[in-house]
């Protein structure tokens, strides 16, 4: 994600939660905490998501110069199946889609999803 789309969906929590602010004037400190974390957790979400991609999104196989996982069986270098993505849950429970490149071994056909 880019500096501005995190300026312009940092601007819009802080918009969003002083709309709810004027829309719940009567609102408790832990309502209006509440409000802000549930907030805070979708960019949380998207930052974690973002970083974890960093280093995930590099694709490995015979043309992106990278030395290709071996199957941890065969120890033979995997071939790279092209990327999917995959969704985790975080700690809070947002769930953050990854993409990984996904291989299989040309030894015995089975499919890996390198951890990286
Ligand atoms: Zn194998």
């Amino acid at each position: 994600m880019q500096c501005e789309e995190w300026l312009s969906k940092s601007e819009k929590i802080l918009t969003d939660v002083k709309e709810w602010r004027k829309a719940h004037p009567k609102a408790t400190f832990v309502e209006i905490e509440d409000e802000v974390h549930r907030r805070m957790m979708q960019l949380e979400a998207q930052l974690l998501q973002d970083a974890a991609q960093e280093s995930s999104s590099r694709a490995w196989g015979k043309d992106m110069g990278e030395e290709a996982p071996r199957c941890s069986r065969c120890q033979v270098p995997l071939q790279a199946r092209g990327q999917h993505a995959r969704t985790v849950q975080g700690n809070g429970g947002e769930s953050v889609t990854l993409l990984r490149t996904y291989g299989t071994c040309p030894h015995c056909g089975e499919s890996f999803f390198p951890p990286r």
